[in-house]
């Protein structure tokens, strides 16, 4: 039987020049980013123009564009600039992000990659690469591409620059990607607001790597965990002591440079899918392996904890028809759980607008199902007409079903989202779009003329952006679980490539 049990420790050497560096020596760093979450239970493919419609640019025009992201190439610079004693000089290569969503082409892909190569080339001597990379792309065709992408960057460049790789925290680190790079460090909050801190993490290693200052060294280790949902927020339990610990571990004295602890996006369906945790310390590889599997054993001591169970719609609606008071000084809000387009489902679910139909149509509710064809037919008639489609469950068909629907058509506009319509019955406020969106920003809705504070019940589609951005509004925030591509019950999603035995889906007596 396969080996579950990953556990590395990774050396390597010192930059070739380290020990004959003079302070008037000029170093290069290369720096690209190439950034998609990818749920493999989505049909609908990640295109150029996803990443287009978020952030796709080359060579110099990244760095400007950088600086005011407060994401992780503008925190690399920061450290490049306050560490770098002017000696140090950024190539930008490719600066590609998008929304999540299904698979990424594979001839997108292979342009990128084709970018980064041609990249370090052309940049000729380079003294360090820095990689920020999301960790759970997937690519149509390809498995593990984040290790893929190492890989070539370390073809180009050999065995002895530093190549420092930045992830989210749902990364799924792979065997590939802790051989091929020098050091990974990932996000430290969930939901994650420090991407221009890892960014400078990065930097600050990688700067004082290439000036000999430091040699980081690498522990890793993969563990047979699977678990997601709302029990690993940061600032709750049971989360949040582990995530104190972490910190705690990075020292000041340079002994200790980084700690990590993945989570993992648990809709990639991937052979080597599963939480890891990474110690980089600077050339002590015993302590680094020794804090990495103190954090594993921490992750497992209460992997018991299960992520809240949230409600049927059925309930969901009873719910809110109970909270009478909550509803007339805001909303109840919906989180569609399921369905969330922030973490790659297509946005298209028909499972809480047919309870709806069924015993919530007098509750005043916005919904919004992504339907490009329901979009363009609803878009031929006039406001006022009763317009009657077969509405969502057009792109997923395993989770999901169409479902008919009739309603007066009240707005028509071209939006964000492209052709956006408006249909009512009763009070259900259905919205139909030709794109998807996680609905993280409240002000979607006044911009279709939709009052959040006349409403009772808004369906939102991210699981954790709107629990601080809709707080003037949300006197009560409602999980609702039904079938879809980011169900968070892990037994009833369609894998077919994880290894087993993978917590909580078999007994396994440790992470090891
Ligand atoms: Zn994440």
């Amino acid at each position: 039987m396969k080996k579950l049990i990953f556990i590395f420790v990774v050396l390597f050497g010192w930059t070739g020049s380290s020990d004959c560096v003079t302070a008037a020596e000029k170093y290069t760093i290369a720096v690209a980013e190439i950034m998609q979450e990818t749920n493999s239970f989505s049909p609908v493919l990640t295109t150029r123009e996803d990443f287009k419609a978020w952030a796709l640019h080359f060579g110099d025009e990244i760095l400007p564009i950088a600086r005011d992201l407060d994401l992780e190439i503008d925190g690399f610079l920061e450290a490049v600039d306050e560490l770098g004693k002017g000696d140090i000089t950024v190539v930008p290569i490719i600066k590609a992000r998008s929304m999540s969503g299904g698979p990424v082409q594979r001839p997108v892909y292979e342009e990128f990659k084709q970018t980064l190569i041609n990249g370090l080339k052309k940049a000729g001597r380079v003294d360090g690469i820095y990689l920020a990379l999301h960790g759970a792309m997937g690519v149509d065709g390809l498995r593990d591409p984040e290790g893929d992408l190492i890989k070539a960057a370390r073809s180009v460049v050999g065995a002895s620059v530093p190549i420092g790789i930045s992830h989210d925290l749902h990364a799924n680190l792979t065997r590939e990607r802790v051989q091929q790079a020098t050091f990974i460090v990932g996000y430290k909050t969930n939901p994650h607001r420090d991407h221009a801190e890892v960014g400078y993490r990065v930097g600050e290693i990688l700067v004082k790597t290439v000036r000999g200052e430091v040699k980081p060294v690498m522990a890793f280790n993969k563990m047979k965990l699977l678990k997601g949902g709302g029990m690993t927020v940061d600032l709750l339990s049971p989360m949040r002591s582990i995530f104190s610990r972490m910190e705690d571990m990075i020292d000041d004295s340079e002994t200790v440079l980084d700690a990590s602890n993945f989570m993992v996006h648990i809709w990639l369906d991937d052979q080597e899918l599963g939480w890891s945790t990474i110690v980089v310390t600077n050339n002590d590889p015993a302590l680094a392996q020794k804090l990495a599997d103190e954090l594993a054993d921490l992750d497992w001591s209460v992997r018991h904890v299960l992520p809240p169970a949230g409600e049927t719609p059925s309930a969901a609606i009873a719910i809110a028809r109970d909270k009478w008071l909550r509803r007339k000084l805001g909303t109840v809000v919906f989180c569609d759980v399921a369905d969330a387009v922030g973490a790659g489902a297509p946005g298209e679910s028909t499972w809480i607008l047919k309870s709806l139909l069924e015993e919530g149509a007098d509750l005043k509710s916005y919904l919004t199902i992504r339907d490009k064809e329901a979009a363009g037919i609803a878009w031929n008639y006039d406001i006022g007409d009763q317009v009657s489609l077969s509405v969502g469950g057009k792109l997923d068909k395993v989770y999901n079903r169409p479902l008919d629907f009739s309603g007066e058509l009240i707005h028509k506009s071209e939006e964000r989202l492209g052709k956006t319509v408006i249909l009512r019955h009763k009070g259900i406020h259905l919205i139909l779009t030709e794109l998807s969106d996680s609905l993280a920003d409240p002000g979607y809705f006044p911009d279709l003329g939709l009052s959040l504070w006349k409403a009772d019940i808004v369906v939102v589609k991210n699981l954790f952006p709107f629990r601080y951005r809709y707080l003037l509004y949300n006197r009560k925030t409602v999980n609702v679980v039904t079938p879809g591509t980011t169900g968070i019950d892990v037994s009833r999603l369609e894998y077919s490539k994880i290894s087993r035995p993978l917590y909580p889906l078999d007994d396994n007596p440790s992470w090891r």
